[in-house]
């Protein structure tokens, strides 16, 4: 798969922008907010909620910030006039965290202010290891100033993860909000897990601890021995999409499930995403949008080549991920 995903990555340059393009449709809602508030709207039967990601991260100059703290207050503009079961993913580095850091807390908060008046959740995306103290520590800020809508992402793969977990959730109490996936970017090896094996298991137990220290837990992976834990777990402490009988937990909140949900990539697994909500879970779809569709798709490629296989795989076996 590595070799494979790599030389896919050697020929990308080649490929024409159209060819792109069309691949890049099926995991981007639309290169406007307008495509995807229809999109959204058309998944009405799909039975599942939202998250919007505005395309763009690691920005070079303050003025860009303003782009995302104006688009993403059009997005919540959206979400309350259309009513949509949606809140909002945002990405740090984009709102300036590696420029300024007074700054991007600055640009952030407006966001939040603006979807707490609300009652909509705003979640902090994880990006590469040089800002995951960084992105927590605005986690913690906004909590201390008394924000409670907003929460990060945490990645299976890193050693540092389980720590975090215990270290946040005593400061949190029942207000950490996490959502668990294994990590996009490939780190390096004295801070990660970089088998499969290892990845799957050291997630797995992120998703134990989270659960149990009264945590929300939003489950981010498409991967069967991922979901298959998380549901046996659920089911081992009793927790269902309509009971959550943990003591440490902060009851339900507005459009959250019962202390846990399962999240998907727009245009990934969507059979298995469709069976989990037939069976009462609350899932959740990660929606991305924006002309930045193409930057995105190629850095997300090179900085993980496995995706150019899984990308592949679904174009010439598509039974593998039904949309
Ligand atoms: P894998 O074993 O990688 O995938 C299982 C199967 O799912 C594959 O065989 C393939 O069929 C399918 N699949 C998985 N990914 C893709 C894809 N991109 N395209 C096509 N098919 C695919 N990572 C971060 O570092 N920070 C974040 O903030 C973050 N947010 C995320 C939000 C959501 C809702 C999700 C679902 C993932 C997020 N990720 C994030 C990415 C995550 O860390 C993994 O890199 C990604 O989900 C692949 O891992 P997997 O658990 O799905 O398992």
């Amino acid at each position: 798969m590595g070799v494979f995903g790599n030389f896919i990555v050697r020929l990308l340059p080649l490929a024409p922008k159209f060819v792109v393009k069309r691949v890049a449709g099926r995991y981007v809602a639309g290169s406007d907010l307008n495509s995807t508030i229809s999109l959204m709207r058309k998944m009405d039967k799909e039975n599942t909620s939202f998250t919007i990601d505005v395309l763009g991260e690691e920005i070079t100059n303050l003025d860009e910030a303003r782009y995302f703290v104006d688009e993403y207050s059009r997005v919540l503009d959206e979400i309350i006039l259309h009513n949509i079961n949606a809140n909002i993913s945002i990405k740090p580095t984009a709102f300036g965290l590696l420029l300024d850091r007074d700054i991007a807390i600055k640009n952030i908060e407006e966001i939040l202010q603006k979807a707490s008046s609300h009652d909509i959740f705003v979640r902090l995306d994880m990006e590469d290891h040089r800002v995951t103290q960084a992105t927590i520590d605005v986690v913690l800020s906004m909590q201390e100033k008394g924000f409670e809508n907003i929460g990060t992402v945490l990645q299976g793969r890193l050693f540092r993860t389980e720590d975090d977990i215990r270290e946040i959730s005593q400061l949190l109490g029942p207000l950490s909000d996490f959502r668990i996936c294994k990590g996009i970017y490939l780190e390096p090896s004295d801070i990660s897990y970089t088998s499969y094996q290892d990845i799957v298991k050291a997630t797995n137990r992120c998703i134990d601890l989270m659960l149990e220290s009264g945590c929300y837990t939003a489950i981010a992976s498409h991967d069967y021995p991922v979901i298959k834990h998380s549901v046996k777990k659920l089911e081992d402490m009793g927790i269902s999409p309509n009971n959550d009988p943990r003591e440490n937990t902060i009851g339900s909140r507005k459009g959250k499930g019962s202390g846990y949900e399962f999240q998907f990539l727009l245009g990934v697994r969507g059979d298995l995403r469709r069976k989990l909500a037939s069976q009462g879970h609350l899932t959740r779809v990660y929606v991305p949008y924006g002309t930045k569709w193409y930057e995105y798709g190629i850095r997300r490629i090179r900085e993980n080549p496995d995706i150019a296989w899984h990308v592949t795989k679904t174009l010439l076996m598509p039974w593998t991920n039904r949309k």
